[in-house]
């Protein structure tokens, strides 16, 4: 724990992927920095749970797209200092209705952003789709294409290298310490935890669906909406099969679940396990404290029946279900919620949507926010409005 009359420049709360790179970016720049994660580290209940996420340079929205190329920079560093990768670049499929709208955006408005970007991809048909990529029984109507940087985001080694490169800078990271209260004061802040009060020049929230709660005393309402998607592995009939991380866009189905997605293998993964997942909003939580971490039966029973109608490579027996926690902004237009708080500028936050691709470079403007109070101008103009 601080001493007591310890000042840091940067308190960070929360140590998912957004906090850890936050304490790293931080640590980095020369800051004192102290982390407070309620759980143990590298726990799977919170959103940063697992072993894969998805790396795209495809989005509906042309500032998205940038700000995964400006991330690029960010991941190599990661990479670079670490001395492992960490983005595994297979190829990201996307296919299905192009005019149906998601959480991930929609085929035909990515490929107009691809093409405004002068970004490669494949247009496909469904002969494409089904003959070269393993997918049967879709619609005649259905096409996509297949984008080349895309790929997979090793989950745990990412969490693992931004705390190992985050503690060498001499960042204090304190595990199962839960933050109660945050007290802005006239030079900063002080952060109020079962163990003490800790003292800093600014606080950075980064406690994913737990944000809202700490922010509301301040003034600050972030609505979100919090859902437990389930997942599972299957097994590949033969092992030299592979797929590319791929999306499927259809049309919803009376269970609300409507879109699918998967990975290929990792190498970081069990050499003959992909995992498949639908793209589910159909169980929404009150609040994030009642997820249960448990996959319901109806959805691995609907998830399996999708693998046997479209991926014959796999048999649909899913293996090791699980959940993982979703918080997305409650406004659909809104890809995550970053920014300062009105009226208490040294208190920043972080926290919801699919931005675990973002999350070197977020931690960066994290820092950017708390000390300079913007992020760099190249950078600023791409994020969404706080
Ligand atoms: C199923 C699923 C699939 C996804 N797919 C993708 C994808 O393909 N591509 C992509 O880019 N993103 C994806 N995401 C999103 C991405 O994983 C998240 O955006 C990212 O991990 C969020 O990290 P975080 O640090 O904001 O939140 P979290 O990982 O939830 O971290 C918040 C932390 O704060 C801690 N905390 C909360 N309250 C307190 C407190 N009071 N005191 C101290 N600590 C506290 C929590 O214990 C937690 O560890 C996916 C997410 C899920 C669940």
């Amino acid at each position: 724990m601080a001493k007591a009359d310890e000042v840091f420049d940067i308190a960070v709360i929360g140590g998912g992927a957004v906090g850890l790179a936050t304490a790293w970016a931080a640590g980095a720049a020369g800051l004192s920095v102290v982390l407070f994660e309620r759980q143990p580290l590298f726990h799977d209940g919170g959103s940063s749970g697992g072993a894969e996420r998805q790396w795209r340079l495809q989005y509906s929205d042309e500032r998205l797209a940038r700000l995964v190329l400006a991330a690029v920079p960010a991941w190599r560093r990661l990479e670079h200092d670490i001395d492992r990768p960490l983005v595994h670049r297979t190829g990201s499929l996307w296919f299905g209705d192009i005019d149906q709208d998601s959480n991930e955006g929609q085929i035909r408005a990515a490929v107009a952003v691809l093409d405004r970007l002068s970004l490669p991809y494949e247009w496909l048909d469904v002969k494409d789709i089904e003959s070269r990529f393993g997918f049967g029984g879709l619609p005649g109507h259905y096409q996509g294409f297949h984008q080349p940087d895309g790929g997979a985001i090793d989950v745990r080694a990412t969490l693992w290298s931004l705390y190992t490169l985050a503690v060498a800078t001499g960042a204090r990271i304190l595990p199962e310490v839960p933050v109660r209260e945050i007290r802005p004061t006239g030079t900063g802040v002080q952060v109020v935890t079962a163990a003490g009060t800790t003292r800093a020049g600014a606080v950075v929230v980064a406690a994913g669906a737990a944000t809202t709660p700490l922010l509301e005393p301040l003034g600050v309402h972030l609505a979100m909406r919090t859902f437990e998607m389930p997942s599972a592995y299957f097994r590949l009939r033969d092992p030299a099969q592979d797929y590319p991380t791929w999306f499927a866009f259809e049309p919803p189905e009376e269970s609300g679940d409507a879109h699918y997605y998967g990975f290929g293998r990792n190498p970081w993964g069990h050499r003959d396990l992909v995992r498949v997942a639908p793209d589910s909003e159909a169980n929404p939580l009150p609040e994030a404290s009642r997820a249960t971490g448990v996959a319901r039966d109806a959805d691995l029973r609907r998830l399996s029946a999708w693998v046997d109608r479209h991926l014959a490579g796999l048999d649909p027996t899913p293996l090791a279900p699980s959940t993982c926690l979703v918080t997305l902004p409650a406004d659909h237009d809104r890809a995550f919620r970053v920014g300062r708080v009105p009226g208490a500028e040294r208190v920043v936050y972080c926290t919801s949507g699919w931005i675990f691709k973002f999350v070197p470079l977020l931690g960066q403007v994290c820092v950017d926010l708390a000390v300079h109070g913007a992020a760099s101008a190249d950078v600023a103009e791409l994020l969404p409005a706080s």
